[in-house]
């Protein structure tokens, strides 16, 4: 539209030259016409030449400058600006200098507001990663967010948001938290702080999932716009479900490790008063206070240890000193510790006739420890007259070898049996058949599973019997040899 002004201005300056030219040639007619009537001398002539000179020059110049703004516009249009015009001169060349001033300052314009479009939609496109790029984290990380504005409308919510409270963000965008969302405590938390205008509120929320509850730990943030106006508010949801029975975990050790620790503690305490007031009459009667006491202190020493190499291996600051040892060596060395014990109960122990020496890579304390506790059990929880058997079958393809500990005891009731190795758990039924910390089993899972990367396994049946045991890795490339 410019450069049509531009070219409707230059066809106007055309008609000044040729009202010009027009004038100079009907001047020039005049003087030839009085001198050639008259014939009276050079004067009239002179004046006409004068006048001729006179009014020719402008109109050359102008035509000179015409064809330069010619130029300058054929160069215009091949984006070639800069051409001189002289600084001399008449109107003609004010007025074109004017024009070429005008047109160099609208192609200037021009191409500055070319540049700024280009820069406008470069800011656009960079605009437009941007917003995808922290959609994209936003909906990466794994805590829940959820934004709303100043209506309680759902703005944002990532898929973990999406996944703890069963919605779809994309069909509830525009909806309020309260229509989207179907937990009142969590709305309710979200309009309480818009209404507040509470800077943050942190929650602790616990949202049902299946059978399982989950903790989330949620803070609420209120948006402020420039006026300081609420805008809206962000929610962020952080699981800390298993921080929480973490916590609970570490609480319960504590009160069932003093608990454990006060019983013998008591008993030893009891019995050396009585010892000290001379309650004890006899020599029989002060053995017997001593010999309760030390088997108290025994127990005490027990508990210690194992509550210290329970947690020794938990937090992975126990020394393992693995080597290739042979399997059937451990158990029978185990078997003939346990033997006096069995014994007293009248209890058989059976051990397999052939022994396989079948080399396993572990180490030999924590391993002989796994089978006493097993055996021990199994001589603790079957009454007098009953059997214990030991024995070890090699999976070659597997590469594990499995041994258990089978014994015809009181067993355990189904609904039980899954936490046997559970730290402190005791079978309420079997409470009074025999003591115990109910470490036992807990330590045994830990050294076979934590240290020596196998597995633990029980089967029971109440009244018949149990069957306990393990599975650990082969020594690698180890020799497997008969012996009768
Ligand atoms: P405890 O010191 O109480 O024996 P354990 O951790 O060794 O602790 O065992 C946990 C519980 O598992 C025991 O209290 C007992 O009820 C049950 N249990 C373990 N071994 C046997 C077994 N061979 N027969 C029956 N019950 C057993």
């Amino acid at each position: 539209m410019n450069h049509e002004n531009a070219n409707l201005t230059f066809r106007r300056f055309q008609i000044v030259p040729m009202v010009c030219c027009g004038i100079v040639f009907l001047s020039l007619g005049m003087c030839i016409l009085s001198s050639a009537t008259a014939m009276a001398g050079y004067i009239p002539v002179l004046a006409g030449l004068s006048g001729m000179a006179a009014l020719l020059w402008p109109a050359i110049a102008w035509i000179r400058t015409l064809s330069r703004l010619e130029r300058l516009e054929r160069n215009l249009a091949k984006g070639q600006p800069g051409l001189s015009i002289s600084r001399s001169g008449g109107i003609a060349s004010i007025l074109a200098r004017q024009c070429v001033e005008s047109l160099r300052n609208f192609q200037a314009q021009t191409e500055q507001s070319g540049q700024r479009q280009n820069d406008l939609s470069l800011k656009l496109q960079l605009l437009e990663k941007q917003k995808q790029s922290i959609e994209q984290i936003i909906h990466t990380i794994r805590d829940a967010v959820v934004v709303v504005d100043g209506f309680d409308r759902i703005v944002l919510a990532n898929s973990a948001a999406e996944q703890i409270f069963g919605f779809s963000a994309r069909s509830s965008l525009a909806r309020t938290v309260g229509e989207a969302i179907d937990h009142p405590e969590f709305v309710a938390s979200m309009c309480h702080i818009r209404q507040s205008k509470l800077p943050h509120l942190k929650h602790e929320l616990t949202v049902k999932a299946g059978d399982h509850l989950h903790v989330y730990d949620c803070i609420f943030s209120c948006i402020r716009d420039e006026k300081q106006e609420i805008a809206g508010v962000v929610a962020i949801l952080h699981d800390i479900t298993r921080e929480k029975e973490i916590s609970q975990m570490k609480n319960d050790f504590v009160s069932h490790v003093s608990h454990e620790l006060k019983t013998p503690l008591a008993s030893i305490n009891a019995y050396a008063e009585m010892l000290v007031d001379g309650e004890a009459q006899d020599e029989q009667a002060i053995h017997q206070f001593c010999s309760i006491i030390q088997s108290q202190a025994l127990r005490l020493n027990r508990l210690i240890e194992d509550i210290l190499n329970i947690s020794r291996i938990e937090s992975g600051l126990i020394k393992v000193d693995k080597q290739n040892l042979s399997m059937a060596l451990l158990m029978r060395d185990a078997v003939e510790m346990i033997t006096s014990y069995a014994q007293e109960k009248n209890i058989t122990i059976h051990t397999p006739p052939a022994i396989l020496y079948d080399q396993v890579h572990a180490d030999k304390d924590m391993i002989s420890q796994v089978i006493i506790n097993l055996l021990s059990n199994a001589v603790k929880y079957t009454p007098q007259g009953g059997s214990v058997s030991i024995e070890s079958q090699v999976n070659e393809a597997d590469g594990v070898i499995r041994v258990s500990v089978i014994d015809t005891g009181v067993g355990i009731p189904p609904e039980a049996v899954d936490h046997v190795f559970d730290k402190f758990y005791r079978v309420e039924q079997n409470k009074k058949v025999a003591k115990g910390t109910g470490l036992g089993l807990n330590l045994v899972k830990q050294i076979v599973e934590t240290v020596h990367g196998g597995r633990v396994f029980v089967a029971s049946e109440v009244g018949k019997g149990s069957t306990f045991g393990f599975e650990i890795p082969l020594a690698a490339g180890q020799q497997i040899t008969a012996k009768a």
